[in-house]
């Protein structure tokens, strides 16, 4: 291990032990988020892991790359294709971090092959709540290496990471496979898991139409060569929806990198509202002349500082297979949110709080990410509706949204008895529990124009309370 490395480890173990010495809670700031709760940091209640960003090593022979946690997903891609390797789940937003990922249950559209991020990690360095540096890994300390995905940093922080890598191309031949109904996205996602694609996921452009696209690394060259990265290519979304337009069948080539962080432009597509909100006419030359500000860094910068997630329901739902056709249904009466994200995702019996732990043969994520919604009532309601039908489906939510569930009602659905002997365990009871930690508990202000304006200028920030 790099001599950097085990100095700043040690250096945050000593302030992590202190903490739990002082019998304080803290919190685990890396200078980035992609959750949509406002964050609001004690400058008092905060352990700064941000300088944890380092690849420490790629051994090209087992394929394993060695990170430190607050390395994002470009900076991996990029490191790990010097060697011709790419992680085997790449999560599609280059500033997701290693360690964001694990504790967040990231997924991506390989993820019906390997499960969420932490599936493809074999092991984890780890500072433990009393400042004790371990390893965990399926042998040693399973229950910690197992229990800390999904655990939203409650159990400890995560050190380095060992991420599975397997070898890159230049690119991904996708084919786009229209549907005409979600009992038939669901049926091609089912068919198509089992087929021997590398990447696999959907958009719902309605009720009765959208495509599933699947891909496949290749290094020739199949139809066109599609980019998505520049400013003058198209938002991914709107590509997509205009062969689904045409609702037939197509396949074309996409340079590797573009295809991995295809959705960054525009965040999917929740980066229109901000030309709805703003009244900016919605068009190829705006969207051109606005695309420093329309990538997912810069979009969730001004999220955190406008407040503006209180408005949008932004919410990611983890179905079992034969519950995500009544979901869809139930968004498209209550809510009519459109376009709507699928991606199928392999389940996970090991992690009791990975939002793909259901018993299910496979996991359907829809992405319900909406437009604004001005009445706070009104707001609630859709979150509370939402929640209550998931917990009827049996579903799972994504922790990085707001959650507004009682705790009785949350812990109906995970394992409290578990949590609390592994928290026990591992001497992590002086942090916040993971419930505590995804819960609304405040109303912000909401300053739109604020937000947007320090994002432009980059000084949009997480609120640090001195
Ligand atoms: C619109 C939208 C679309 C999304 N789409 C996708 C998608 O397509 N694919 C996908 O994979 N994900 C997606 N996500 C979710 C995203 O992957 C998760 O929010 C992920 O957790 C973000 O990681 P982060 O690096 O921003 O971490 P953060 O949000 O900063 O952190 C998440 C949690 O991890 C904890 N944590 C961070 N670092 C450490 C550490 N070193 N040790 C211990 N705990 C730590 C933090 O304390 C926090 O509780 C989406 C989210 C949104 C809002």
């Amino acid at each position: 291990m790099k001599n950097d490395h085990i100095t700043l480890v040690r250096s945050i173990a000593s302030q992590v032990k202190d903490y739990f010495e002082n019998k304080k809670p803290f919190h685990i700031f890396h200078g980035s988020t992609n959750s949509t709760r406002i964050l609001a940091f004690k400058r008092s209640e905060m352990i700064d892991v941000s300088a944890l960003n380092k690849v420490l090593a790629i051994d090209e022979k087992s394929l394993v790359a060695t990170v430190e946690p607050n390395v994002p997903m470009d900076a991996l891609v990029e490191a790990t294709l010097t060697k011709g390797l790419i992680p085997k789940v790449v999560m599609e937003f280059p500033g997701i971090t290693v360690g964001g990922g694990i504790q967040g249950g990231a997924g991506e559209s390989s993820s019906f092959r390997y499960g969420c991020f932490n599936q493809v990690c074999t092991r984890y360095e780890m500072i433990l709540a009393d400042g004790k540096v371990v390893e965990a890994t399926a042998k040693d300390k399973a229950d910690l290496f197992y229990g800390t995905a999904g655990s939203f940093g409650t159990l400890g922080i995560i050190t380095v990471a060992d991420v599975q890598l397997m070898p890159a191309k230049k690119y991904v031949h996708l084919t786009y496979l229209p549907v005409m109904s979600f009992q038939e996205a669901v049926k091609v996602l089912k068919r198509t898991a089992k087929q021997d694609y590398d990447y696999i996921d959907g958009i719902m452009f309605g009720a009765d139409h959208g495509v599933i696209i699947v891909g496949n690394l290749s290094d020739t060259v199949v139809g066109k060569v599609r980019r998505f990265t520049r400013a003058r290519d198209p938002w991914y979304y709107l590509h997509a929806e205009s062969i689904d337009s045409r609702a037939e069948q197509v396949t074309e080539t996409v340079l590797l990198v573009d295809y991995l962080f295809r959705y960054d432009r525009g965040g999917f597509w929740v980066g229109r509202y901000a030309f709805e909100i703003f009244k900016v006419p919605f068009t190829k030359l705006t969207r051109a002349l606005l695309d420093t500000f329309m990538h997912t860094r810069t979009l969730y910068q001004a999220l955190q500082e406008s407040g503006a997630s209180q408005q949008h329901v932004v919410q990611d739902l983890a179905l079992p297979l034969d519950k995500a056709v009544s979901f869809m249904e139930f968004i498209d009466a209550n809510l009519q949110v459109y376009p709507l994200w699928l991606c199928p995702l392999k389940t996970d019996n090991r992690s009791p709080l990975q939002s793909n732990n259901i018993n299910t043969p496979l996991v359907i994520n829809v992405g319900v990410w909406g437009n604004q919604i001005a009445s706070r009532e009104a707001f609630l309601k859709a979150n509370r509706l939402i929640e209550t039908k998931l917990t009827e489906l049996g579903g799972k939510k994504w922790f990085y949204a707001h959650s507004y569930y009682t705790r009785n009602e949350f812990w109906n659905s995970y394992d409290k008895q578990w949590y609390d002997n592994l928290r026990k365990k591992y001497n992590a009871t002086s942090l916040p529990d993971v419930y505590d930690k995804i819960s609304v508990k405040k109303e912000y202000e909401i300053n739109l124009k604020r937000g947007a304006t320090r994002a432009m200028w980059g000084r949009a920030k997480i609120r640090i309370i001195d």
